[in-house]
């Protein structure tokens, strides 16, 4: 059988097992979240390792981020899973009575969930959580940067889960390309805009509605008035974790120019507390996902005045953090977005230069400001339009399932996280049900004095 053949049967087999109605039980669901749960503690060394392998996470790392991550959101879901599937009741107008309204949450049916290399297990997992939880058959397809790790989930996903109702569909641009033929109920697309625009091409000849989680350059804008140790040793931790390969990330700084000098000695100091004197040879230091990457982020470093960091190890496709002073706007490093260590810093010469800058450009996934003066903080609140904004640290919005997780504009379209990804997999279905024992004439014709009311 051809592979979009196999691809094609995989879904009406999951199709089936929608129509049946088995994923529609909060029983099944429970059970579904249990064995992925025990997926994840039982096989947590075979899952750091394939983490380490893909991208050199130490274990720390391949834990709070990935499999820690994954077990505290089905934690979480579980939790509150019985209350999410409830109907919410709300009023009914006089016109509608004696009548009752309310909104069910339904599973969509069958969905398609698109993994990142960068974090690939969670990226991959945290959306099925949410389309799990709302009931849903899956496929799953893991980035193919990360081979580890997706070879490891199409292992193990057969061992643990019912097999009626997710597939794991390993592959790159073909497979997609297949699976995006199918009119499946919902995608979720993990990923860069440029294949964010063919999801959603694909996905509008069968008017499958889309997430897109995609990236952008998030702007972290750093006031004189901050604490400046804490600001960069939390900027130095969001920066270089997973080597900079995170979509949220800060990507460049616009720091007020009076305290450059002081900020540029704190980030040096703090990188060298955080990944030693040698960064390229830290345990606790990833690596560039591969050598296409690595070519393009060094290019970023060339004719830039490197300030720290810059070194390299080719063979092991290790960059140092790198910071690289005042490009020019026009140059990669500013048009591109950087997903690497090498993170730009532009001297402004107030915040308010900063907050202007970053409004002309394309809406980021993230926005970030290090400042102790509320009226700044509220500033970028009210203003500056991100997916999320963060004030005072970078990245730990994710550690908040109350907080929904998206883009906006080129950041992309649609949140998960919590119950906004149970949302996001269910359609909230409007219900009324009436009754016969008192009918109104008025609605219905002749519309006329001659109307007589029952
Ligand atoms: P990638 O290369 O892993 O691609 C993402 C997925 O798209 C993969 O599964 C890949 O196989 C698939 N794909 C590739 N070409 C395709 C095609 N022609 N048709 C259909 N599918 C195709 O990921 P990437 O694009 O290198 O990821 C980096 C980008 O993702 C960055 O912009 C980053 O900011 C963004 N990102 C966003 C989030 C988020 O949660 N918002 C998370 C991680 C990464």
């Amino acid at each position: 059988m051809s592979q979009t053949h196999s691809i094609a049967h995989t879904f009406e087999r999951l199709q089936q097992t929608f129509q049946l109605g088995k994923t529609r039980t909060y029983a099944w669901r429970k059970a579904q979240l249990d064995a992925l749960q025990r997926l994840l503690t039982e096989n947590e060394k075979a899952l750091c390792e394939a983490l380490a392998e893909d991208l050199g996470k130490s274990q720390t790392e391949a834990w709070t981020t990935e499999v820690g991550f994954l077990l505290s959101d089905i934690k979480h879901t579980k939790k509150h899973l019985k209350q999410w599937m409830k109907p919410s009741r709300v009023s009914t107008p006089i016109v509608a009575q004696p009548g009752r309204s309310f909104i069910q949450p339904e599973p969509l049916g069958t969905v398609l969930i698109i993994g990142a290399w960068n974090y690939p297990i969670q990226l991959t997992l945290a959306p099925y959580v949410a389309a799990l939880a709302a009931g849903n058959c899956a496929i799953l397809k893991p980035s193919e940067l990360s081979p580890a790790s997706s070879a490891l989930m199409a292992t193990l996903i057969p061992r643990y889960l019912d097999g009626d109702a997710i597939s794991v569909v390993e592959g790159g641009k073909d497979e997609a390309a297949s699976l995006l033929e199918l009119p499946f109920d919902h995608i979720f697309y993990t990923g860069g805009d440029r294949v964010g625009k063919i999801v959603m091409q694909a996905a509008a000849k069968h008017l499958t509605p889309v997430t897109l989680e995609l990236g952008g350059k998030s702007p972290c804008i750093i006031d004189s008035d901050t604490d400046l140790a804490t600001s960069a040793r939390r900027v130095v931790w969001g920066k270089w974790t997973n080597a900079g390969q995170t979509c949220i990330a800060p990507d460049y700084l616009l720091v007020e120019r009076s305290v450059t000098k002081e900020f540029l000695t704190l980030l040096e100091q703090e990188i060298n507390r955080q990944y030693g004197a040698q960064p390229l040879t830290s345990p606790d230091y990833g690596r560039v996902v591969n050598r296409t990457h690595f070519d393009r982020i060094r290019g970023y470093m060339q004719q830039q005045d490197v300030v720290i960091g810059g070194q390299v190890d080719e063979a092991a496709l290790r960059i140092a953090p790198t910071v690289v002073l005042n490009p020019d706007i026009d140059s990669p490093v500013m048009q591109e977005e950087i997903f690497g260590p090498v993170m730009p810093l532009l001297e402004v010469s107030s915040v308010q230069e900063a907050f202007d800058f970053v409004k002309r450009r394309p809406k980021p996934l993230a926005g970030y400001l290090f400042s102790q003066r509320q009226s700044v903080q509220q500033q970028m609140i009210d203003e500056v339009s991100a997916g999320s904004v963060c004030i005072n640290d970078v990245m730990m919005f994710m550690a908040n399932p109350e907080l929904p997780f998206g883009g906006t504009g080129y950041s992309g379209m649609g949140r998960y996280h919590g119950k906004f990804g149970f949302d996001t997999f269910s359609h909230q279905k409007s219900v009324m049900k009436r009754s016969f024992w008192f009918d109104a004439a008025i609605r219905y014709a002749p519309s006329s004095a001659r109307k007589r009311y029952l």
